[in-house]
């Protein structure tokens, strides 16, 4: 089984370069974020704090396999708001241990959103290459300066008509990092064999077309063919 791990930083280009990868490989593609924004918006929902470790670990461990599969389809989770709540959930171990056995069955079996069996799996997350998926062939971590993210991440919310401020978009962005990157499991770092790529300066197509070379140095089987197309 040929897995792709995909780890950064929110608003580096994660999502667009692992749909690009998951089409073009016709792999199978699992967004790990969104079985955390699934935690934090049910705690929320339900009127609890994102912060009450004991709850957020029994919502984590009452997500079926179905559910958990399905969450990176709905558009509900994807506001700031989930974002955040998925950060600070993300930090609780029992979270992250009632999570763990989905990612790793979806990478060892993955199944497309068709239903069909694939060839591989791409993943997406913070921990993928340290911690779900350490044995990847492929391991890609993605970086950019915070005023870029947050200046991607502003007009995106702008786009979606909703009225937002630069200022606070960074100082969440920055928050998000430090909260993701100093809690003591799982925090966000590239495995020591990650190919690390900096999207600051990169168009979407220059990050695919990097992250192919990289993947084509690695494995040199990996058919020409496939590798082509722009977004
Ligand atoms: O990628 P996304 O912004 O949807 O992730 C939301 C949050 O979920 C992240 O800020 C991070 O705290 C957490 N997360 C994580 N491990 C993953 C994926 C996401 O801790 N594998």
């Amino acid at each position: 089984m040929s897995i792709i791990a995909i780890d950064g930083s929110s608003a580096t280009g994660k999502g667009t370069l692992c749909s690009k990868l998951a089409q073009v490989f016709d792999y199978a593609y699992l967004d790990t974020g969104a079985l955390y924004r699934g935690v934090g918006y049910e705690l929320l929902k339900n009127g609890f704090s994102p912060n009450d470790e004991n709850k957020a670990i029994e919502i984590a461990k009452s997500l079926s396999g179905e559910k958990m599969l399905h969450l990176q389809d709905e558009s509900v989770i994807r506001t700031e708001e989930y974002g955040k709540a998925a950060s600070i959930v993300s930090a609780f171990p029992g979270v992250r241990k009632a999570l763990f056995e989905f990612q790793r069955r979806f990478a060892q079996n993955p199944v497309k959103k068709d239903g069909a069996i694939a060839q591989g799996a791409v993943l997406d997350g913070r921990d993928i290459g340290t911690v779900i998926c350490p044995d990847a062939e492929y391991k890609i971590f993605l970086t950019a300066r915070p005023e870029i993210r947050a200046e991607r991440r502003f007009k995106e919310l702008q786009l979606k008509g909703l009225c937002v401020i630069y200022e606070d978009v960074l100082s969440d962005i920055l928050a998000r990092d430090k909260r993701d990157s100093e809690r003591t499991t799982a925090p966000l770092k590239p495995a020591d064999d990650a190919f690390i790529l900096d999207t600051s300066d990169l168009t979407a197509d220059d990050v695919y077309a990097q992250v192919v070379c990289f993947i084509q140095e690695r494995n040199q089987k990996v058919p020409q063919t496939r590798l082509g197309g722009q977004f």
